[in-house]
């Protein structure tokens, strides 16, 4: 008989009480070391007081109210956005996915307002992973997401990462614009050349058309900047927030230049729960942590400490840890064996990671981790490299 749950995820077998700061405990009181951070979503860790203060006064207050009126909270959040980015304005909402889907419909309405209603299609990448809806597989453009769910959405084309000729070569008279992670998560931890993000800019300004980023993962200071692109020293028009924003309360949000934010009028697009009272006390608490002095400088301090430890776990346990990539707190291991089997052997040392594409292992931590956190990390996958090293065969045996 089927599980009262939909059986559409592939769980451990494991189930969590309570957090505190970069750890989880089981129902059993096993402590586990959190780099996963539920999918670089528990920014700030568990049981943050900060956090849980802001949401269980906003609670207490109002949950809801709905964007028949005025939210405080949202339009104190979206100032604070504007103000800490290149964008103008700011729409909230509830998901990657829908986040995503605004900035498409941003983007095409853009273009329609403009005269141009055929400029239709975006760029995107392949190893994207943009979200679930039925639009969303369809720019994911993975073969994995898309069967069995009918003829993809029309209005995607896929070219290589990194690649500037490809991209060139994509572009016509019905291209919108191009969405691109900064640095690809799910795809298997994939950091776009900060050359090919100023090129795509440039290319983007030189066809008129739009540049789109999906910051769902890497943004809100994952990488030690609060978004990914800063790094490249550009500017999008459009992009799209969401795990890391609400510190593990739902939340997205889409922010725009004034050109972009406008074509959204009145009754062109909406949610009924996004920029609530509640989930905007969360990411005005999440801001208020993230943007205070020294905070991204302490994530960029820890993210190199930790690399350099991983680099020195690959050179001596290269059978299982290839390579270390990334940004910032958003880490891959590349793998020599399964990475299915990796993260199981890292759960049962105690250490929770999340499988990436590419077969890399995924090291996304609560960014108020520090020295101790990583240290201990890396004696947990000095574990994992143990268990999982291939049985090694005696030169001239058998
Ligand atoms: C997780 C993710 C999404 C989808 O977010 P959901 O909240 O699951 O809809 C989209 N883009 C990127 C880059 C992501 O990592």
């Amino acid at each position: 008989m089927i599980s009262a749950l939909m059986p559409n995820y592939n769980r451990a077998d494991i189930a969590f009480d309570h957090g505190q700061g970069a750890y989880l405990f089981d129902l059993a009181g096993r402590r586990y070391l959190d780099f996963g951070a539920g999918i670089a979503t528990s920014s700030l860790g568990h049981g943050h007081a900060h956090l849980v203060r802001a949401i269980s006064e906003q609670a207490a207050k109002v949950i809801h109210v709905s964007n028949l009126y005025r939210v405080p909270q949202a339009e104190r959040l979206a100032a604070r956005f504007v103000a800490a980015s290149f964008a103008d304005s700011v729409f909230f909402c509830n998901s990657g996915a829908e986040a995503n889907e605004g900035l498409v419909k941003a983007m095409r309405k853009t273009h329609a307002d403009a005269g141009h209603p055929e400029r239709t299609r975006v760029i995107c990448f392949e190893g994207a992973f943009h979200g679930r809806t039925l639009a969303m597989i369809s720019a994911t453009g993975n073969p994995k997401y898309l069967e069995g769910f009918g003829k993809p959405v029309e209005g995607f084309d896929h070219v290589p990462f990194n690649n500037m000729n490809a991209v060139r070569a994509a572009i016509t008279p019905e291209t919108a614009g191009i969405l691109i992670e900064p640095v690809q998560g799910e795809g298997g931890v994939r950091p776009a050349d900060l050359q090919f993000l100023r090129d795509l800019r440039a290319t983007c300004d030189e066809f008129g058309i739009l540049l789109g980023l999906d910051e769902v993962q890497c943004g809100m200071g994952r990488t030690g900047r609060l978004f990914a692109h800063e790094w490249a020293g550009i500017a999008p028009d459009v992009m799209s927030l969401a795990k890391g924003i609400g510190g593990g309360f739902p939340m997205a949000a889409v922010l725009a230049t004034e050109s972009v934010a406008k074509a959204l009028v009145p009754g062109s697009h909406g949610t009924t729960f996004g920029g609530g009272p509640l989930a905007c006390a969360a990411g005005n608490a999440v801001l208020d942590v993230i943007l205070a002095d020294g905070f991204l400088d302490q994530v960029q301090a820890t993210a190199a400490y930790l690399r350099v430890g991983l680099q020195a776990l690959c050179a001596k346990h290269g059978d299982v840890f290839t390579d270390v990539r990334g940004s910032g707190l958003l880490l891959g291991l590349k793998c020599a064996v399964p990475n299915g089997q990796v993260q199981n052997a890292a759960l049962a040392a105690g250490l929770l990671t999340v499988a990436a594409g590419d077969n890399v292992l995924r090291l996304a931590p609560p960014l108020i981790i520090g020295p101790a956190e990583c240290d201990e990390a890396l004696v947990l996958l000095e574990t994992t490299a143990r268990a999982c090293a291939p049985a090694k065969t005696e030169a001239g045996a058998k």
